[in-house]
Parts: C-alpha cells; sequence; structure tokens
C-alpha cells in the first residue's frame, strides 16, 4: 500500500519541488497529513465544511487558485463540495485504487498536494462532486464590489 502510493506521487510533475522535511516544516500537522500523505479530515470536523462566503479557495499548501465560492454547494457529506474546479488545469485527477475503493483522486497541479476525491453524485449537468478536505484549502474572501457599494468613498 505504501509503496503504490509512493509512486502514484512520484509521477507528479508538480511546479513546486520541495523535500518532505520543508512541507512539514511549513504546514500543520494536519495539512501536512492530508496534503502530502492523502490522508482524509474526519467529516464535519473542517472549517469550510459550512461555509457559504463570496470568494475563492486556494491550496493551503501553495497558494494556487482551486475553487470558487460559486461553485460550492452542501452536500450533507461533511466535507466541502465543489461542482467544478475554478480553473480546470489547477487540478489534476488521477485514479486511485486504495482502501480497496476506485476512487478518483483531486490533486494540486503546482505542488502535488492532495486536495481530495471527486465523486459523480454531483449536480446536474455535469454530476461531479469534488469532496474537498478543508484543511487542504484556504479560503480568500471576494474584494468588495467596485463602485457605489463601497463604503466611505472619497470625493461624493
Ligand atoms: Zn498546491
Amino acid at each position: 500500500m505504501r509503496n503504490a502510493r509512493a509512486r502514484a506521487h512520484s509521477g507528479a510533475a508538480a511546479e513546486i519541488q520541495q523535500s518532505d522535511e520543508q512541507w512539514r516544516k511549513e504546514l500543520t500537522p494536519q495539512q501536512y497529513a492530508v496534503l502530502r500523505r492523502g490522508h482524509t479530515e474526519r467529516p464535519f470536523t473542517g472549517e469550510y465544511v459550512h461555509s457559504n462566503e463570496r470568494g475563492s479557495y486556494r491550496c493551503a499548501a501553495c497558494g494556487s487558485e482551486l475553487f470558487g465560492s460559486d461553485a460550492k454547494f452542501d452536500s450533507g457529506t461533511g466535507w466541502p463540495s465543489f461542482s467544478a474546479p475554478a480553473i480546470a488545469q489547477a487540478v489534476e485527477l488521477r485514479p486511485d485504487n486504495s482502501l480497496l475503493m476506485h476512487r478518483t483522486e483531486v490533486i494540486c497541479r503546482r505542488c502535488g498536494g492532495h486536495l481530495g476525491h471527486v465523486f459523480g453524485d454531483g449536480p446536474a449537468p455535469a454530476g461531479d462532486r469534488y469532496c474537498i478536505n478543508s484543511c487542504a484549502l484556504a479560503f480568500e474572501p471576494a474584494p468588495p464590489a467596485h463602485g457605489r457599494d463601497r463604503p466611505g468613498r472619497p470625493g461624493w
């Protein structure tokens, strides 16, 4: 099992290559376990499960923009769920046959970090559900709208 996983990950042509030791220093123990070891956080424990603020979700390891709040939906599974990535090329999909299941792993293309899995029980029309660990994400709220909604605008 360990070897199979190591082999699958060594095939990644990630843009950011750094040693396991560096990742271990930069990430929290939980982020390291998920992003670099492919673990899954316990359902309903992540900070973004029920979040519906407007903004974008970036990779917690490298900052690459991965998912937008407009694609987020409440799947009831206990993990943040998205119907599609913000930019298709930002993620890489890879078959994952660990744990005796046929799943598709979702990986950050820039750093090779494990984000979660994609399942086929999402909303129409595509039917995809990107089931992503909260701790693999860093939320960035959308900037305030330009123009008249901005409070305290000078010159009026
Ligand atoms: Zn990344």
